[in-house]
């Protein structure tokens, strides 16, 4: 087994942006991409609020590009495998173990991220791929011409719901309540979007289908009418999860399995740093997790540079 200098967890903003930093500090990092290069940005299909990039059009997966070849320029190495487990009790270097290969590390970063939350309905697990998805740049296609339902009332949901109008029929968003958490400017595309109608106070019960989807179960928390909706497609965009299962027993979490950190991105065990959306339930944004995975790269720097 060959001795790392640093291995990042993770490939998203916060693992691509430390990896940046600590190629650019003679680290050597080698990236566990883990199982979708560019994490959650690479299944947005437009990115607006990154700044830099102030024309239009900017797709999250030519972001991906663009930050792994400017890491990469530098002298970080991706590895595309994912982390199947740790041992960060014994301290560095620390172990990591992949589904293909075994590393020593002075130091980890941990920037694993986060997964979209499923719905828990019957019919859910069932149905995805076929009619359930929770990526519309990756499935909107399918839907040309169709009638499509999007779960969820948050950032998400609308600006996924306005980009599934390029292809559908019509987008109905189903909401718990009746005010949305989005945003207000994309709130305002959304009612000026005639495709977008909204189904307030709903939720979803069961996905039904034979093969595809054809209809969900709906009930409105208010009436407790529930009537059934037919739709070729369900898109559920209802919030995320951290992935920070493989991380049980060897970092500290809060009760939402979040990894908690202090100012400088340290976990509970020196020599081991967190960034981004796996220990941010917060603001989770490009731009926060970018300045998360540089900060979390410096302060992994400088504890290695103290320690020698
Ligand atoms: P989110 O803000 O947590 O919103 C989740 C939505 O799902 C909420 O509307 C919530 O309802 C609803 N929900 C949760 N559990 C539900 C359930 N079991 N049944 C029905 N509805 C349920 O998640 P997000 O939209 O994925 O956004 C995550 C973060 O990324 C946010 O910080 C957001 O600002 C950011 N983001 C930003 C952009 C952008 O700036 N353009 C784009 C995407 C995401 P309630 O409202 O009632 O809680």
């Amino acid at each position: 087994m060959e001795k790392e200098r640093v291995i990042i967890i993770g490939s998203g903003p916060a693992g691509l942006t430390a990896a940046l930093y600590a190629a650019r500090a003679q680290l050597n990092p080698v990236v566990i991409v883990g199982n979708q290069l560019g994490g959650q940005i690479s299944i947005t299909s437009e990115v607006e609020n990154y700044p830099g990039f102030p024309e239009p059009g900017l797709t999250g997966p030519e972001l991906v590009e663009l930050m792994q070849r400017q890491a990469e320029r530098f002298g970080a190495r991706l590895e595309y495998d994912e982390v199947v487990a740790v041992d960060f009790n014994s301290g560095s270097p620390f172990y990591v173990k992949t589904h293909h290969q075994e590393y020593l590390a002075d130091a980890v970063i941990v920037t694993a991220g986060a997964s979209p939350r499923r719905l828990g309905v019957p019919g859910e697990e069932e149905f995805i791929g076929r009619g359930v998805s929770y990526c519309a740049t990756c499935d909107g296609f399918f839907f040309r011409g169709k009638n499509v339902l999007v779960v969820g009332g948050g950032d998400s949901a609308v600006e996924e719901g306005l980009f599934l109008t390029k292809f559908a029929n019509t987008v109905s968003i189903i909401h718990r309540r009746d005010e949305l958490r989005a945003g207000p400017a994309l709130q305002q595309r959304a009612y000026n979007n005639e495709k977008i109608a909204f189904i307030w106070d709903t939720v979803v019960t069961e996905v039904i289908g034979n093969g595809m989807v054809t209809a969900v179960e709906i009930s409105n928390l208010k009436t407790g009418q529930t009537v059934q909706l037919p739709a070729d497609g369900v898109f559920i965009y209802v919030g995320h999860y951290p992935n920070s299962q493989f991380l049980e027993g060897q970092l500290a979490m809060d009760e939402h399995g979040y990894v908690i950190t202090d100012e400088k991105m340290r976990t509970s065990v020196p020599g081991v740093f967190a960034a981004g959306e796996i220990q941010d339930p917060i603001y989770r944004q490009i731009a926060t997790s970018v300045g998360q995975g540089c900060a979390a790269a410096m302060q992994c720097e400088k504890w290695l540079s103290e320690r020698e």
